[in-house]
């Protein structure tokens, strides 16, 4: 062999040795793919009108090549839809996956990309059923993947350094969009349309995430992923929760008809400090005595549902959310349900979940 040759082969060599530690000394990242306008597109950059769920997971990784110098990324697609047609089925699958995933020791950090209309729930879920410390982070987009100054890539990129960031773990699952870090307990989307739409208005942000760099600010309070006693291994269906919205002079139809086609709980969507009719509380007592649990939550987008304010949940047997919003409430009743009926039991998951 000619010193040349065993000079280039030398220099070869020390560039793939160096290259393998890098790849070595980053965490190892995968992003799990749902669809949403993160992943849809339309036929130009600047109409409204778009489809959600179009574009893989290979393309919304090749979008966002600076990832690569964060962490080694894998991707895996779970499914390819619209977030309003997020299911129980997806959800249980997604969970499974996770936690599957990260029991691996060579997966330091999920990212999972969602669309923004669902997201606070599937990211409470998560919450409750991922049993692990290490990061799990969703991100979304308000603009889909083919709009003029799309803003999927760059959350795609602060989700992966935030999930690459040990600053992450026991930090329950986030949600990092449009440069913010929330709790998936206390985000909520505000507005239809704008890019910044979400906001934590009980808790405040997690923290905050500029291109990469990250402020944290607290901690999640209750208990979450690693300290949850819920899990859905080996549940291959949730018990059916309605959501009911109430209104000055609601019919209590609704309620009567939730009742007949088989809800194991309702979640009432109130006024106020979670109040209805006088109509509306003599069905949710009826339900309530025929065995489903009712939790009162409220319209209104803050603040907290007490007990025995103005309805005397002691007598009628119904279950308050506190701070979570009707959809979440919904989340955690669906899980309260596995483990049982007995609403001063699952009173007692609301108020620690
Ligand atoms: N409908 C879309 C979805 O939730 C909206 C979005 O992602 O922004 O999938």
């Amino acid at each position: 062999m000619n010193p040349s040759t065993i000079l280039r082969r030398f220099i070869f060599s020390m560039i793939f040795v160096a290259g393998a530690a890098t790849a070595a000394d980053k965490p190892n990242i995968l992003i799990l793919a749902t669809g949403g306008t993160i992943a849809g597109s339309a036929d130009s950059q600047t109409q409204a009108g778009y489809t959600s769920g179009q574009v893989g997971v290979d393309i919304l990784i090749n979008a966002v090549p600076q990832i690569k110098e964060i962490a080694n990324i894998s991707g895996e697609q779970v499914a390819n839809v619209g977030s309003q047609d997020m299911s129980d089925a997806i959800w249980l699958e997604l969970a499974e996956r996770v936690n599957t995933l990260l029991g691996q020791s060579k997966v330091d950090g999920i990212v999972i990309t969602h669309g923004t209309d669902t997201i606070e729930e599937t990211g409470y879920f998560l919450n409750l059923v991922v049993n692990s410390g290490k990061p799990v982070v969703l991100t979304a987009a308000m603009r889909p993947s083919t709009a003029l100054s799309a803003d999927g890539p760059l959350n795609i990129y602060n989700a992966v350094a935030v999930a690459a960031d040990k600053n992450a773990a026991n930090r329950g699952v986030l949600v990092v969009v449009n440069d913010d870090i929330h709790g998936a307990r206390s985000i909520v989307k505000t507005n239809a349309t704008d890019v910044q739409t979400f906001k934590s208005p009980e808790y405040g942000l997690m923290g905050v995430s500029l291109y990469g760099q990250h402020r944290w600010f607290r901690t999640p309070f209750r208990l979450n992923t690693k300290s949850s006693a819920f899990s859905v291994k080996g549940v291959d269906k949730l018990p059916r929760v309605d959501v009911l919205y109430v209104t000055a002079d609601m019919s209590t139809d609704l309620i009567d008809a939730a009742v007949a086609n088989g809800a194991k709980g309702i979640v009432t969507a109130g006024v106020g400090n979670g109040n209805m009719t006088g109509a509306a509380l003599k069905a949710v007592a009826a339900a309530v005595k025929k065995g489903v649990v009712v939790v009162r939550a409220t319209r209104v987008p803050s603040g907290s549902v007490g007990r025995n304010v103005e309805v005397n949940d002691d007598e009628i047997g119904t279950v308050v959310a506190g701070e979570l919003s009707p959809a979440k409430a919904r989340v955690l009743l669906k899980l309260a349900l596995l483990k049982t009926s007995d609403a001063a039991k699952i009173q007692r998951l609301f108020d620690t979940y």
